[in-house]
C-alpha cells in the first residue's frame, strides 16, 4: 500500500478555496511566514476517503473482533453513547459557559460523582485526573499532602507496592517524590504478609495495591493487610483499574482503602486504546477530601449546581477545566443503562473469565490455580519447554485465527505470561471459538512449531521486528507490507 505522499502529485486538490474578488490578502507578519510551504500531500477527494478507509480496514478494534487485552478491559462501547456525547447541549458547550448556562452539564459530573461515591464506597470525588496513571499521581499527591499537613511528610518517604503491580504505579510513586518498597506474591497469589509485615512502619507513607490483582485474584487477607497499614498510620491506595471484577459486588471503601482511581475507559465503556481519551477520576475518604484538585462540582442548597473553588488545602489543578467532560457523558450513559443492575456487568465478567479459564487450563499451565475474577494469567512456558513456542508466537498465532492477542509477558512474575480478560460483552460462542482457537494453536505448537514462529500469515503485516522497531522507528519512508493472504 502506498503511503499517501506517494499518491501525490502536484496541483490535485480535494478542494478549492474560492478567492472572492475585492477581499484584501491576508496580512501574516513576517516571523510567522515560512521560507517554503509545508510539504503537504496533493490528492483528490476520492484519493483520500479511499486512502484511509483502506487503512482503517487494515485496523483491529472492538467493533471488528473479540479483544481479551488483559488488564485493558476491552469491551464493547454501546452506540448510544456517541449519540448521546455529541447532543448540541453536551458538545458545543464552552468550558468558559457561566454556571446558570451549564446547569445540565454540570449536573451530569455531580451525578457521575454521587454514582463514583457509592460504587467505591467513599466521600468525595474529583473527575479532573485524565487517565488511571493520572489518578495515581493525584492520589499520591492528596497523600502527600495530608501527611505534610500532619507535619509527618518528612517521617513518611515510602509506599510499598506488590511486585504483580502495573507499571504505571512505581513510575507513579517515583513521580510523586516517594520511595519504592516491594512486596513479594505468595504461593496463592496474594500479597506475601510476612514479607509485607517487615516492610511497613512509621516511615511508610502508603500502599499501593490493585485488588483483584493483575493476576485476576482477590487478595484473601486484604483485612489483615488493612490492619497493617492503618496500624502503621499510613494510607492505603486502591488501583481501580480492575473495578470490572467488583463493581457493585464489593468496595474499596469497605476494604479500608482511603483513596480509589476509576478507569472510566475501562470498566464504563470508552473507545480506548493506542492513548486515549480516557478519564481516572479518584474518589477518597473524608480526610482527604480538603486536598482534593479544585475546583470541585457541587449541589447548592437551592438546588443549583456549580463549581466551587474555595479549597484552600487543595493540591492545585491537574487537568483544564473540570476534566475530560466526554468522557463524563459516555460512561454515566453507560451507568444508566445499568442502572441498580450494575452488577450484573461484573457477574458476566468473572462468569466469562472463569469459563475460559477452564476450557483452557489443561493445555497452557496456571501458575496460581484459583477461581479467577474478571481475568486470568495462563504461562506458556510448557510450550516453550516442551516445543520452543513463546507466548509471543501464541499471541502472533492467535492473530491468524482472527482475535486480538491477550497481553502477554505482564505481569512480571509469570514466565511466559498470556493474560486474558474477555469482558462481560461476548457472547459464548464467541469465547468458545476463541478458545477452540488457543486449543488449536497449543496442538500446532506439538505438531508443527514453525507454524507458530513464523505467525502471522494472514494478516496485512507479517511479523515484525519489534526491537528493531523500538529502537530504531522509521516512521516517515515508505515501505512494503505483504499482501492479503
Ligand atoms: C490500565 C491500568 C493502569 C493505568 O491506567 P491508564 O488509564 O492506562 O493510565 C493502572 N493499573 C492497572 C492495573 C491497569 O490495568
Amino acid at each position: 500500500m502506498k503511503l499517501i505522499y506517494e499518491r501525490s502529485q502536484a496541483g490535485r486538490r480535494a478542494s478549492v478555496i474560492p478567492r472572492p474578488a475585492g477581499l484584501p490578502a491576508p496580512e501574516i507578519p513576517d516571523d510567522l511566514r515560512r521560507a517554503e510551504p509545508p510539504r503537504l500531500p496533493e490528492v483528490p477527494e476520492f484519493e483520500l476517503v479511499r486512502h484511509f478507509t483502506e487503512l482503517s480496514t487494515r485496523n483491529f478494534g472492538v467493533d471488528t473482533g473479540f479483544y481479551p487485552l488483559g488488564s485493558c478491559t476491552m469491551k464493547y462501547n454501546p452506540r448510544i453513547n456517541e449519540r448521546l456525547v455529541t447532543l448540541p447541549g453536551f458538545a458545543h458547550l464552552h468550558p468558559h459557559q457561566e454556571e446558570d448556562g451549564a446547569q445540565g452539564a454540570l449536573e451530569l459530573e455531580w451525578r457521575l460523582q454521587e454514582i463514583l461515591k457509592e460504587v467505591t464506597g467513599l466521600d468525595a470525588v474529583s473527575l479532573q485526573p485524565a487517565a488511571g496513571s493520572q489518578g495515581e499521581l493525584t492520589g499520591l499527591m492528596l497523600i502527600r499532602a495530608y501527611f505534610a499537613d500532619r507535619r509527618e511528610g518528612e517521617q513518611r518517604r515510602k509506599v510499598v507496592i506488590p511486585d504483580t503491580a502495573h507499571g504505571t504505579n512505581p513510575a507513579s510513586v517515583t513521580m510523586a517524590g516517594y520511595e519504592l518498597t516491594d512486596v513479594k506474591t505468595d504461593a496463592r497469589g496474594n500479597i506475601d504478609v510476612d514479607d509485607l509485615r517487615a516492610k511497613v512502619d512509621e516511615h511508610t507513607a502508603a500502599l499501593m495495591l490493585t485488588n483483584p490483582s493483575t493476576l485476576g485474584l482477590f487478595d484473601e487477607n486484604i483485612e489483615e493487610i488493612e490492619r497493617i497499614f492503618h496500624g502503621a498510620g499510613a494510607l492505603m491506595y486502591y488501583d481501580g483499574a480492575n473495578l470490572n471484577a467488583v463493581c457493585g459486588i464489593s468496595r474499596p471503601g469497605d476494604m479500608g482503602f482511603d483513596v480509589v482511581h476509576i478507569n472510566l475507559h475501562k470498566t464504563f465503556s470508552q473507545p480506548h486504546g493506542g492513548g486515549g481519551p480516557g478519564g481516572g477520576p479518584i474518589a477518597v475518604r473524608k480526610i482527604l477530601e480538603p486536598f482534593l484538585p479544585a475546583p470541585a462540582v457541587v449541589r447548592k442548597k437551592d438546588g443549583a449546581f456549580a463549581l466551587d473553588h474555595d479549597r484552600p488545602k487543595s493540591i492545585g489543578k491537574v487537568r483544564g477545566f473540570t476534566g475530560p467532560f466526554g468522557v463524563f457523558v459516555r460512561s454515566y450513559a453507560y451507568m444508566r443503562m445499568y442502572g441498580p443492575r450494575l452488577r450484573e456487568m461484573s457477574e458476566a465478567a468473572v462468569l466469562n473469565a472463569n469459563y475460559v479459564l477452564a476450557r483452557l487450563k489443561g493445555a497452557y499451565d496456571l501458575p496460581f490455580d484459583r477461581l479467577c475474577m474478571h481475568e486470568f494469567v495462563l504461562s506458556a512456558r510448557n510450550l516453550k519447554r516442551d516445543h520452543g513456542a513463546t507466548a509471543t508466537d501464541v499471541a502472533k498465532r492467535l492473530m491468524d485465527y482472527g482475535f486480538h492477542p491477550p497481553t502477554i509477558y505482564f505481569p512480571l512474575i509469570v514466565p511466559e505470561a498470556l493474560m486474558i480478560e474477555p469482558t462481560e460483552t461476548e457472547t459464548k460462542e464467541t469465547l468458545d471459538a476463541f478458545c477452540d482457537a488457543m486449543l488449536a494453536i497449543a496442538r500446532e505448537a506439538a505438531d508443527d512449531v514453525e507454524i507458530l514462529k513464523s505467525a502471522p500469515h494472514h494478516r496485512p503485516v507479517r511479523r515484525l521486528d519489534e526491537v528493531r522497531a523500538a529502537k530504531n522507528p522509521v516512521v516517515k519512508h515508505a515501505f512494503e507490507t505483504a499482501p492479503v493472504a
